[in-house]
């Protein structure tokens, strides 16, 4: 997702960064498993087994490649499955690597199947077949490739086929932050930033960013852009309240899809249960982009449940939109 970024915002990114294990907040678990295999394959003075990260957008799945090829004091070559549109730009990459590199695709449920499979002999036994010639003349050429480590991530795991998912000895699900953590990463971000911030604007900000560190950094920046030209400079909890809702963020900091969604399921379906699929038409989005990005921040929020008929909106989701629970209504 980061290619929809403009030069500024990767700029700002980029500074945020976190370049250690010890700088990545939250994900604790991921973070210690990862930590172990890294330090296991240095040990060994082997490459680190391929990783797939995935989990929707924002969460950290590229910042921790950074940090994977760092400690692993290995260079990381970044790309994604878009990017590689012919066998011959992946042949390329992989024989540029060195040892103990690390080769990021991201947005790899996007690659195409011809590449797909150049990469499963990639990735087990680090050499590619590249056919030369066509028709009688065809033949093929081993290239053995220098180990190296594959990070792969994706926003949509289901959409990932079994081969390809069975190459990944390492695989992670980055979940959503809760507010705590995301007000530690805002705190870290203001100070490398040097913008003054007050406890209690720091947890309003980080409590209307969808659980999201992207979406709390960028909520920051405009949130300063507010407390200099509005302010003293200092971001207090006021001037990040008028930001907020200057920049029309949610209370509760759903998005206009994640409304959508919860409107479209009242006030077209009663409030459920209706089938992904419906929804998904209702909408204008693709079901398995609901099932992976938006459905998991909405039922973890308590907005959403699943049941065996399909989806059903919570009585917290009437309420978030203004509406009288059926309930309520005695219905
Ligand atoms: P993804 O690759 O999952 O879309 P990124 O790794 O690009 O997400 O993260 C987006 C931004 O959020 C990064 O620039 C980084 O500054 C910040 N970020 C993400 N995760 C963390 C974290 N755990 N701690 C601190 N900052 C984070």
């Amino acid at each position: 997702d980061e290619e929809h970024l403009n030069p500024e915002e990767r700029e700002f990114e980029k500074a945020l960064r976190p370049l250690s294990f010890g700088d990545f907040t939250g994900q604790q678990k991921t973070v210690d498993n990862i930590q172990v295999f890294v330090l296991a394959a240095k040990k060994r003075s082997e490459p680190l087994d391929h990783v797939l990260l995935h989990g929707p957008p924002g969460l950290g799945k590229t910042t921790l490649s950074h940090i994977i090829a760092n400690e692993l004091g290995s260079s990381l070559k970044v790309t994604s499955g878009p990017v590689l549109d012919k066998p011959g730009d992946l042949a390329g990459l992989l024989t540029n690597l060195e040892e103990g590199d690390v080769l990021f695709i991201d947005e790899i449920h996007r690659l195409n199947a011809v590449v797909e499979e150049y990469l499963y002999s990639a990735m087990e036994d680090f050499r590619i077949d590249i056919m030369l010639d066509s028709g009688p003349n065809a033949r093929s050429v081993q290239i053995s490739l220098s180990p190296f480590t594959l990070i792969g991530a994706t926003t949509r795991s289901g959409l990932l086929t079994s081969p390809l998912r069975a190459r990944f000895g390492i695989n992670a699900r980055l979940e959503y932050y809760d507010a705590e953590l995301l007000k530690k990463i805002l705190k870290r971000s203001a100070a490398i930033l040097n913008t003054p911030m007050e406890e209690d604007a720091a947890y309003e900000i980080a409590r209307r960013s969808r659980g999201t560190p992207r979406i709390a950094n960028t909520l920051l920046r405009r949130t300063r852009d507010f407390a200099e030209i509005k302010g003293d400079g200092t971001i207090t909890k006021a001037i990040a309240e008028i930001a907020l809702n200057a920049l029309d963020v949610d209370q509760h900091g759903l998005d206009e899809m994640d409304n959508r969604i919860l409107t479209t399921i009242i006030d077209k379906f009663k409030g459920g249960p209706v089938g992904l699929g419906t929804i998904a038409t209702a909408v204008g989005e693709e079901a398995d982009t609901i099932e992976e990005v938006y459905e998991p921040f909405l039922i973890k929020e308590g907005y959403l449940k699943r049941t065996a008929r399909g989806r059903q909106a919570t009585e917290l989701a009437y309420k978030h939109l203004g509406n009288v629970p059926p309930a309520q209504l005695g219905s």
